[in-house]
C-alpha cells in the first residue's frame, strides 16, 4: 500500500511493502530534479533535507543519465557518472541512488535477503525493452538475487484513464508479455494502455510475487506530481529514491 510520509515538512509517498529499505517518491513539494531556473533553489534546499534525512554526503547521492535504454549499471563508490542507463543497482550504504520521472513508470526493487536495491525508469521505450526484467535478471545474475523473495514497488505514473498511445507502440508493449488481458483499453477508437500493469506483468511473468502498485496518475494527479503530457514538456521531475 502506498502512504504519504514528510522530510523536513514536506510530502513523500512511500510503499508500505518496502519496509526496511530507505526509499520514497518523491512529489512537487520535494521535488529534487529540475532544469527550470525557477526552481533551481527548491531543488538545492530540497537535496540538503533529504542527504541529512538519509545520512549521507550530498556527493553520494546520485543518479544515471536516463536516455529511454533498457541498459542496466552497478553504482560504485566513487563514480556519479551512469552514462545511457536506465536501471541502477545500489548495494553499497554510502550511496543514495534516485532517478527521475514525469509520466514514466518508476520501479524499486528490493532484495532484502542480500541487502541490494535497484531503480529502473521504465517509459514505453524502457517497458518495451523489459527495464525492470532486466534490472531483476542482473541482480540475480551478479548478487544471486531469487525473484520470489523481491519486493517490487511500482510508482506514480501516467495511467490507464489517460496515456494513450498509438498501434506501433501498444503492439510493442503487448509483445512483451504473454497474458495481456487487463493492460489496454479502446476508447472511441483510441488504444490506452496500462504501464505500471504491464510492468508489473512482466515482473509476474520471471516470477516475482509481491508487487505493490501506486494508485496514483501523474496526469489525473498533477497536483502532487509532474507530467511531461499535461506540463509541455516540463523539465521537472519527481523521483525514486534509495538508500540500504
Ligand atoms: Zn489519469
Amino acid at each position: 500500500m502506498f502512504y504519504f510520509d514528510e522530510i523536513n515538512g514536506k510530502k513523500v509517498v512511500k510503499s508500505s511493502l518496502l519496509e526496511g529499505l530507505n526509499h520514497f517518491f518523491t512529489t512537487r513539494e520535494s521535488i529534487i530534479k529540475t532544469k527550470e531556473p525557477d526552481f533551481k533553489a527548491i531543488v538545492c534546499e530540497n537535496k540538503k533535507d533529504i542527504c541529512k534525512f538519509l545520512n549521507i554526503d550530498e556527493k553520494n547521492l546520485i543518479y544515471p543519465s536516463q536516455t529511454h535504454t533498457s541498459n542496466v549499471d552497478i553504482a560504485k563508490i566513487g563514480i556519479n557518472n551512469y552514462p545511457d542507463t536506465d536501471g541502477l543497482i545500489l548495494t553499497n550504504k554510502e550511496q543514495a541512488v534516485f532517478l527521475n520521472f514525469a509520466d514514466c513508470t518508476p520501479v524499486i526493487i528490493y532484495d532484502s535477503s542480500n541487502n541490494i536495491a535497484a531503480v529502473s525508469h521504465a517509459g514505453w521505450r524502457g517497458t518495451a525493452g523489459k527495464i525492470a526484467v532486466k534490472t531483476v535478471e542482473k541482480m540475480m545474475k551478479e548478487f544471486g538475487s531469487n525473484p520470489k523473495e523481491l519486493k517490487c514497488a511500482i510508482g506514480p505514473a501516467i495511467s490507464l484513464c489517460c496515456y494513450n498511445v498509438g498501434k506501433d507502440v501498444y503492439e510493442k508493449l503487448m509483445d512483451t508479455v504473454k497474458l495481456q488481458d487487463g493492460l489496454f483499453e479502446i476508447r472511441k477508437g483510441e488504444i490506452f494502455v496500462d504501464l505500471k500493469t504491464i510492468n508489473k506483468r512482466q515482473l509476474e511473468e520471471i516470477g516475482v510475487k509481491d508487487i505493490d502498485v501506486c494508485p496514483y496518475c501523474t496526469v489525473c494527479n498533477n497536483d502532487l506530481f509532474f507530467s511531461y503530457r499535461k506540463e509541455n514538456a516540463t523539465t521537472n521531475r519527481h523521483s525514486a529514491v534509495i538508500k540500504l
